[in-house]
């Protein structure tokens, strides 16, 4: 089973998956926790030179094409491995992410962002993703406060708010994969919502 997070920065993905991670384990199950960009030695160099240049000289169409470099050896060399050996992975985001911040927040087009993934995927596309929804205001506000800020932080909020109506299209899009979580709750709240449809959504 393969289980993705989406979201806008600070929307508590990370938090979540960890809650998720050994609400998985206490039930016995063989479980892989990996996140985007990186996962793997090279997928995180590429993370690096990524998050090392951006907004400063890479072009947009270079970062793209790195995010799907970096996912293309993610899911070859962990993703596929690990879903033919039966076990439950968890990634912090994947190919939705790049729809939105490549394709919609730095304009792109979805499409074009689409067929580098494909490439890059080969076909390997999530069983379920929780979408956690919170105005990126507000996600932003919480990442200052608990994270080191850092540049990507400083990204104009106009940016974030594409972004993240690029998600609620997503959403709308494929509404059988995408479950909207409500991110504003507490952790615990959200915690329970998403362990409810896990259990409603697979036989555990
Ligand atoms: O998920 P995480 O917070 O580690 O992501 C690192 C940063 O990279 C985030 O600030 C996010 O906005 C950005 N990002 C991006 N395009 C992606 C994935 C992440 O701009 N496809
Ligand atoms: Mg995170």
């Amino acid at each position: 089973i393969f289980i993705t997070f989406e979201g806008p920065d600070g929307s508590g993905k990370t938090t979540q998956i960890k809650l998720l991670e050994k609400y998985f384990k206490k039930k016995g199950y063989d479980i892989l926790v990996t996140r985007e960009p990186g996962g793997t030695d090279i997928s995180e160099q590429i993370r690096n030179i990524i998050l090392d240049k951006k907004n400063i000289e890479m072009h947009k169409i270079t970062e793209a094409l790195l995010y799907a470099a970096s996912r293309a050896q993610h899911v070859a060399q962990i993703i596929k491995p690990a879903l033919l050996e039966g076990k439950v992975i968890i990634c912090d985001r994947f190919v939705d992410s790049s729809l939105v911040y490549q394709g919609i927040g730095r304009e792109l087009g979805i499409e074009f962002i689409k067929r580098i993934n494909d490439m890059a995927t080969e076909g390997t596309e999530p069983d379920i993703t929780f979408l956690m929804k919170i105005s990126p205001q507000f996600g932003l506000k919480r990442k200052f406060s608990t994270d080191e800020c850092n540049r990507l932080d400083m990204e104009k909020i106009e940016f974030h708010n594409r972004v993240y109506e690029g998600y609620l299209r997503l959403e709308d899009l494929y509404p059988e994969r995408i479950i909207g979580i409500d991110a504003v709750k507490s952790i615990e709240e959200i915690h329970g919502d998403i362990t409810r449809i896990i259990d409603e959504k697979i036989k555990l």
